[in-house]
């Protein structure tokens, strides 16, 4: 089949949750088969991408992506071509006779964030329909699960930005905790650029001086895993400097005097202890965020990643409370979500406790609802699974998942304890996986179905605003590759469920907004030729009043709804309209230093790579930019160590070891060591991270954990 694409093709990045606008034509040279052209006319990236957006089209060549399915005919084999029937009935017949030995909750599915929303609810649909397991969840419990869940506390409803983003452009005082956007989503700093011009003001938060820190009018530095304290120190200077916002508190809020009487507990000398922030870098905060009529919090995985991640956001949302600085324009606390998809990737029902349109699924009338769409009784539907590092964790074992079904996921380099995640990945009996490259975990599996991606499929994303795209294909699959939705349908036919599992992304996205329809992320008034005419639509958008119904054109018959660019502006969505203060308190890390583990460790990303690096690994102009793993350490704790710049530095957890050339910089504290999480081998970073668990949202702790560092021998 002809793979040159003939026309230019509005569409959107394949990366992170930016989802940043770009078009694509037909590559004049090189083996792609799309070339990218900027597209000026999206409003969240204006034109700009970042250089893995630039270069996402490497990602199509052949050779560099699977175009053929592969099998394992013995477990120590190797990975041989397969035809689709056979790979298909391979997998199937494992779901099945895992289901039959063991019971249905053996069988396991792992999502990603990645994943369309399309991919997302039909996965949930396959898992709780044509598998009836209850085990299935997805990587985005690893991005965002503590900030939703704070989000929820506080405001009865969770969508990353209750705003566009470019409303940040136009607040006070933004401040920023742990995130590094300058890197992560280069394109949002233009922003920032335009908040400074209009005369707000930056606060960072984060243990690194970052390039997000740079542009910054005041950069805190607490030790990992302090943040909580210190949003409780900044608090307490808002009391007693008397910046609350006594009507505000008042008239749209629940919850004020235990969280005033937390925050008293915590004095500003106390908090410097905990933190190392000074106390007169604080003053200077608060100044800052209530010197201007509006501010806003904006927290990304530095907070979140913690085993107290839930109450940490929860600290910083009570900052925004207490100082009206919520459910009004250019105010408010959002999250910067990660992934792609990690907003519409937990709306659509693949995670373990949620059914379509957000609904909870120990809810009665939600179960109902989305069985009348799924045409099942809702007694035959399971009850919510476990995590998805629980999930991880119970592979192959006695009781737990004994064949898992992955798509669009590498644990063995993203998860935590990621030897340990390893090593029960290879007592699995059976591990089929569906990706576009042989990820490290690929690698492991006994079934790799190909799949299409973004350029060759069509489908819609949920960017970090909540606002509803669509990528449109502009080539069709490479080799034998297939779409996910086809892979779906062909395994759901061969367990018997002919029916229900449509591969046309389209009727896929009907079926979607009937299932979501009165639920709180509420699709029914969204469909594509309203994505495409609107260039994105901001949910929730019921549909028209009157009108066709949620199966039917949106808003037809009826009102349109013009979908919620902003939310809380009226009211919160609690039950009685009034978001809630958290009750929370400064509490130690899962693992804090100590005599034989002395340093703490933090993880992240770096500006050329992206997630476990399956994708921009394979893409050269990335890796020239970012070739491999590194240890960042300050000058004094080198000097210590009696290490120089570039030499091999091992960090030991008592998880395992990882081991890169150390960097040298005087930008990070000298208690703290910080690794990327992009690359495998023994320059891993997540074999050294702590596996503890957040309570409500049961996010790992990738923020924090305590190492010991040695010079390496060279390699
Ligand atoms: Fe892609 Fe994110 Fe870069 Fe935009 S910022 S081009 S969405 S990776």
């Amino acid at each position: 089949m002809n793979r040159t694409a003939t026309a230019l093709v509005d569409t959107h990045c394949p990366y992170c949750s930016l989802q940043c606008g770009m078009r694509l034509g037909a590559a004049a040279s090189g083996p792609s088969p799309v070339e990218i052209v900027e597209r000026p006319d999206f409003p969240v990236n204006r034109g700009a991408l970042c250089g893995k957006g630039h270069s996402a089209a490497a990602v199509l060549a052949p050779g560099v992506r699977l175009t053929a399915p592969l099998v394992r005919d013995t477990k120590d084999g190797p990975l041989r071509e397969a035809d689709w029937d056979e790979a298909l009935d391979r997998a199937a017949s494992a779901m099945a006779r895992t289901g039959a030995r063991h019971g249905r909750n053996a069988v396991g599915v792992f999502g990603g964030g990645g994943l369309t929303n399309e991919k997302a609810y039909l996965l949930g649909k396959f898992a709780r329909v044509a598998l009836r397991t209850a085990n299935i969840d997805y990587n985005g419990r690893f991005c965002m699960s503590s900030a939703a869940a704070a989000h929820r506390n506080a405001f009865g409803l969770d969508r990353g930005l209750p705003f566009p983003l470019a409303d940040v452009a136009r607040t006070g005082c933004l401040v920023l905790v742990g995130s590094n956007l300058a890197d992560t989503m280069p394109p949002a700093v233009r922003h920032i650029r335009e908040l400074r011009d209009n005369g707000g003001t930056l606060v960072v938060v984060d243990p690194r001086r970052t390039r997000t820190a740079d542009l910054a009018d005041l950069h805190l530095a607490p030790a990992p895993g302090t943040d909580l304290a210190l949003a409780l120190g900044l608090l307490h200077l808002v009391v007693a400097g008397g910046h609350v916002d006594e009507d505000f508190v008042a008239s749209r809020t629940t919850g004020w005097e235990a969280a005033r009487t937390a925050a008293t507990a915590h004095w500003p000398e106390r908090v410097e202890a905990i933190t190392g922030v000074p106390v007169a870098d604080m003053r200077r905060a608060v100044e800052l965020f209530t010197a201007a009529g509006s501010g806003m919090v904006l927290t990304a995985r530095g907070p979140e990643q913690q085993s107290k991640g839930v109450d940490t956001v929860g600290a910083w949302i009570n900052l925004c409370l207490a100082t009206g600085r919520a459910g009004r324009p250019f105010s408010g606390y959002g999250c910067l979500t990660g992934q792609g998809n990690g907003q519409g990737g937990r709306e659509h029902g693949q995670k373990a406790d949620q059914l379509p349109g957000y609904r909870s699924i120990t809810d009665p009338a939600a179960r109902a609802h989305v069985a009348e769409v799924w045409g099942v009784d809702p007694a035959d539907l399971p009850g919510p699974g476990v995590s998805a590092y629980e999930l991880l964790d119970s592979l192959g074992t006695e009781g737990g998942v004994r064949t898992l079904l992955l798509m669009g996921s590498n644990p063995v380099v993203s998860a935590p304890n990621a030897r340990h995640v390893t090593s029960r990945i290879a007592a699995l009996d059976t591990l089929i996986v569906c990706d576009v490259v042989l990820s490290e975990t690929a690698a492991l599996a006994d079934v790799v179905l190909p799949s299409a991606q973004w350029a060759e499929e069509t489908g819609t994303m949920t960017n970090l605003e909540g606002r509803v795209i669509l990528r449109r294909a502009a080539v069709p699959p490479a080799g034998r590759a297939r779409t996910d939705l086809r892979i779906l349908r062909g395994l759901a036919g061969r367990l018997g469920h002919e029916k229900g599992f449509p591969a046309d992304p389209e009727e896929v996205f009907t079926e979607l907004r009937a299932a979501s329809a009165g639920g709180q992320a509420d699709y029914s008034g969204i469909d594509y030729a309203r994505i495409e005419a609107e260039d994105g639509v901001f949910w929730p958008c019921p549909a028209g009043v009157g009108g066709g119904g949620a199966q039917g054109p949106a808003g037809v018959g009826g009102a349109v709804h013009p979908g919620t660019p902003r939310l809380f502006l009226d009211r919160f969505a609690t039950p009685d309209g009034r978001a809630r203060f958290a009750d929370v308190s400064h509490r130690p890390a899962g693992e804090e230093p100590d005599a034989e583990y002395p340093l703490y460790l933090t993880t992240g990303r770096v500006l050329a790579q992206y997630q476990s690096g399956a994708q921009t690994r394979r893409t050269p102009e990335l890796n020239r930019a970012a070739p491999g793993s590194f240890v960042e350490l300050h000058p004094r704790l080198a000097a210590r160590l009696g290490v120089a710049e570039g030499e091999r530095l091992t960090l030991t957890s008592r998880r395992g070891r990882a081991t890169a050339p150390a960097r040298i910089t005087a930008a990070i504290r000298p208690d703290t060591v910080f690794m990327p999480f992009h690359w495998p081998g023994e320059g891993r970073a997540n074999s050294l991270t702590h596996d503890a668990l957040d309570p409500q949202s049961r996010m790992p702790e990738f923020k924090v954990c305590a190492v010991r560092a040695e010079k390496a021998p060279p390699a």
